[in-house]
């Protein structure tokens, strides 16, 4: 693969697959894409395994690993893939992702044969028939903090006087997050309750909490690791990187606000985080790279987080959104209300910065390990990834379709991320989305 792009037929514009529904207008999913994931057949039981998104059907890679249509490095590809995580798949390399995506490709490409299409069909599997897995076992999640506008916003909240913290620009700050609270698309939570010190008093409360908030974030999943005690250097650092998923880091700000010093969020965080069921590979994104652009026009990171490729392409842009719906906008069949539009490519620091970063002390990453962008905050505040800057911190409601108004998520909110790609002389791919909705607290 060419570093400098990346580009090779399965991103030609052109290409069309003889499943109809992946032409589709506005389809998510179309041939150039071929997004990873895993699924079992809804009230079937039948176990998940490793799959493909075209159109609105599921390709199940078990299946088709089984059938014969295979050779070589994409039928080796397929069996690891055919697994119930994809972690395996992950391990082998982005040779071997390549190797399956391209056999893919060809298998739905328009160009296939009538014996082809007809084997192929069988492997086939609607969506809407389809329960979707966590693409991982997660080992560990790491969450940064890559939007210089998200760390502006929310450093203003906290102290006016002096938003961004004087290392912001050096380091690529995160987290260690929790991986046992990481949930796919479409699975409710629990309102949070804690300690939270209300505005004025002394000592804590114990309540659910009342400033409860999302964050629009991209997961990233590892692919190969390291081993222990050898960094990644940076322009290896994306062959390392299996693809990426949307992400919603869930975050209870009364929680936070009292816990956060001196150690950084914990119970705040880490008792839910929601992931999109599909991960785009990195190969699917190549045509939507871009060069990095900071608002302060920095250059001179340290050695091992700079290289003229990662200046030069290493900014993806994704497109990304936020919608909302109340229990009383469903009820009145109301549509998702977006409060946000934004793109990756505003990030500070890059996806190949991050796993640099991560893994430059020895830290040693594994396949299926998560790592989240942190909130995707745009330069204006229409393009603000959590409830907390787009209320400026609880003080401007939003006005939502139904006359309602919201500062922070009541229960029965479902919150909504959606990402895609376009550009001129490309096609469109998608993310599909990132759905949860929020639950009375347990206690
Ligand atoms: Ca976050």
């Amino acid at each position: 693969m060419k570093r400098s792009t990346g580009l090779n037929h399965t991103h030609d514009p052109a290409a069309i697959s003889w499943v109809d529904s992946a032409q589709q207008p506005g389809c998510d999913f179309p041939i150039q894409n071929l997004p990873w994931g895993v699924f079992q057949r809804r009230d079937a039981g039948d176990g998940f395994r490793g799959c493909v998104a075209i159109g609105d059907q599921v390709l199940d890679l078990r299946a088709l690993a089984i059938s014969g249509v295979f050779t070589g490095a994409a039928l080796q590809a397929a069996q690891a893939a055919s697994q119930p995580s994809l972690n395996t798949f992950m391990a082998m390399g982005p040779a071997a992702w390549q190797a399956l995506r391209h056999a893919v490709f060809g298998l739905l490409s328009d160009g296939a044969s009538a014996q082809t299409r007809a084997m192929v069909s069988l492997s086939l599997v609607p969506q809407s028939q389809a329960e979707m897995g966590l693409p991982a076992r997660i080992g560990d999640y790491t969450d940064f903090y890559t939007s210089i506008y998200h760390a502006t916003n929310i450093g203003k909240l906290f102290r006016p006087d002096n938003p961004l913290l004087p290392n912001y620009t050096w380091v690529p700050i995160g987290y260690h997050g929790r991986a046992s609270s990481v949930m796919v698309s479409g699975h409710g939570f629990k309102r949070p309750s804690g300690q939270i010190c209300p505005p004025g008093a002394t000592e804590p409360v114990f309540s659910a909490c009342k400033r409860l908030d999302w964050e629009l974030e991209l997961g990233v999943f590892v692919g190969t690791g390291n081993a222990l005690g050898s960094p990644v250097a940076l322009d290896e650092a994306e062959d390392h990187v299996f693809g990426v998923c949307l992400l919603n880091d869930w975050s209870a700000r009364d929680i936070q606000a009292w816990e956060y010093q001196p150690l950084g969020p914990f119970l705040s965080k880490n008792f839910a985080t929601t992931v999109s069921p599909w991960v785009v590979s990195m190969e699917a994104l190549a045509p939507y790279r871009q060069a990095l652009q900071r608002p302060d026009g920095k250059t001179n990171d340290l050695a091992y987080l700079s290289s003229d490729h990662n200046t030069a392409h290493g900014a993806l842009d994704i497109q990304l959104t936020i919608g909302l719906t109340s229990e009383a906008m469903r009820a009145a069949d109301l549509p998702v209300h977006n409060v946000c539009q934004t793109s990756y490519r505003h990030a500070y620091w890059t996806l190949a910065q991050m796993v640099a970063h991560h893994t430059v002390n020895g830290c040693n990453l594994q396949p299926g390990d998560l790592l989240g962008t942190g909130t995707l905050s745009g330069p204006t505040l229409d393009q603000a990834g959590a409830l907390i800057e787009l209320t400026q911190g609880g003080k401007v409601p939003l006005t939502l379709p139904s006359g309602e108004q919201r500062t922070f998520l009541l229960d029965g909110d479902e919150v909504t991320l959606r990402g895609w790609c376009e550009r001129p002389g490309t096609a469109r791919i998608g993310f599909g989305s990132c759905i949860a909705q929020v639950q009375p607290a347990a206690i």
